[in-house]
């Protein structure tokens, strides 16, 4: 069975809604940030809330000395702020005699520092003079300002004023990626001809790239506002393209990076065309699998867009409903023409109401965050943890067939258990 999809148009009415949300706030960016930027250090300035947090995101990763803490904010913190600067001061010295080899500290506000009003900026001006050899900077990943990937987003923002200039002609990718993913875009890109290619975070502080009026970037990831507004701000271009999810996605973006870097579609097609065809025929498996069925979206990530664009497109998924707790209508211009006009398009929550609205519709799967995952599941539903599509690897072609499966695998489990 396959869909007919129409084109939806481009001022496709948007459900806007406003109240409770189940979303995890912007702290849990660093569970995969800190992983991405091998020397850096993140730490969270915060309660014991959102120390719990990070433990319980992080897993088992929190035995294996990972490169982020919190500094608890005690009563006697609260009561006076000169105090909390101090004692800020004191854990740093003594985290960066501990663990030398960082090289770059990230302070993290969160919701009782904001609260209280704690200047971490100065608090970053004020270390940064005295420590040398190391990078202090600061954001916000609090739950007040920002939602689960926006915490990417907020940390390269505040890296995007620090890159060194340069107004060499360059391509910059931008979002936090596998390092397999670069890998293979880097063997594309110089199948093309094209070599000064960066990565925007750089795999260690010292190699973040310099950008400038030559720099043209390509943004990975849908949630990533705030930085490309600065990067434009100091030259760089935005070139518009679909996120590189699926097979067509992937096509999409590799050329519209490609067209920007001056390569003639014959030499594009040459260096893609074997990767692409292997991505498709890679996607029968869990194609079969998924299509047919209807999928809805909580809204989490920001990726709701671009994924149900791929489950319509290449896998014959019908989406009912698709959340997102942000809808940048700019970076998902060419998404969302590409998106089945029969979907409903949902921006920010009201969780009850949604979940009436979800209940109604009996969809055959729910892509949505660990809290609502297994009420539904008790409730016959079959759901997909949305946590698990930021951590896996799922950008570019050779991916493509994992991600499908990500979406397959809960089919798989449910026709397994039914004896
Ligand atoms: S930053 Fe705010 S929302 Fe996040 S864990 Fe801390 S208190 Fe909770």
């Amino acid at each position: 069975m396959s869909l007919a999809l129409e084109a939806g148009c481009e001022a496709r009415p948007v459900l806007r809604e406003r109240g409770q949300r189940e979303v995890f706030c912007g702290l849990t960016g660093i569970v995969w940030m800190h992983r991405k930027i091998r020397d850096a250090f993140f730490l969270v300035v915060g309660s014991r809330t959102c120390a719990h947090l990070l433990q319980s995101a992080a897993g088992v990763m929190i035995f294996a000395e990972p490169r982020f803490a919190t500094a608890i904010l005690e009563e006697r913190d609260l009561a006076g702020l000169a105090d909390a600067q101090e004692e800020l001061d004191r854990t740093v010295a003594r985290l960066l005699e501990r663990r030398p080899d960082i090289r770059l500290l990230f302070l993290v506000g969160s919701c009782p520092s904001e609260v209280i009003k704690l200047d971490l900026a100065k608090a970053a001006q004020r270390l940064n003079a005295r420590f040398a050899g190391v990078r202090v900077l600061n954001y916000s990943g609090s739950g007040i300002e920002t939602t689960f990937t926006q915490g990417e987003d907020a940390c390269l923002a505040a890296l995007a004023p620090e890159l060194p200039g340069s107004d060499a002609p360059q391509l910059l990718i931008v979002g936090a990626l596998a390092e397999v993913v670069e890998d293979q875009w880097r063997r594309l890109f110089a199948a093309m001809g094209v070599h000064r290619l960066a990565f925007l975070p750089a795999r260690r502080a010292g190699e973040m790239p310099a950008i400038g009026a030559g720099t043209r970037f390509l943004l990975a990831q849908p949630f990533l506002a705030e930085t490309a507004r600065l990067l434009e701000s100091r030259g760089a271009r935005h070139i518009p393209a679909l996120f590189p999810l699926g097979a067509e996605g992937s096509t999409e973006f590799l050329r519209a990076g490609a067209q920007a870097m001056g390569v003639g579609e014959a030499r594009f097609r040459e260096a893609t065309a074997l990767a692409e065809a292997r991505a498709k025929a890679a996607l029968a498996g869990p194609r079969a699998r998924l299509e047919g069925r209807r999928v809805f979206f909580f809204p989490d990530s920001q990726l709701e867009v671009p994924m149900a664009r791929f489950l319509a497109r290449e896998c014959g998924m019908e989406p009912v409903e698709i959340g997102t707790p942000y809808l940048h209508r700019a970076h998902l211009a060419r998404e969302l023409p590409l998106l089945p006009a029969s979907a409903l398009l949902s921006e920010g929550q009201d969780v009850e109401r949604q979940l009436d609205r979800c209940l109604a519709a009996r969809p055959d799967l729910v892509v949505c965050g660990l809290g609502l995952a297994n009420p539904l599941e008790r409730q016959g539903i079959t759901t997909k943890w949305s946590i698990e599509l930021v951590f896996t690897p799922v950008q570019g072609h050779d991916q493509a067939a994992d991600l499908a499966g990500l979406y397959a695998r809960p089919f798989a489990r449910r026709e397994m258990l039914r004896v």
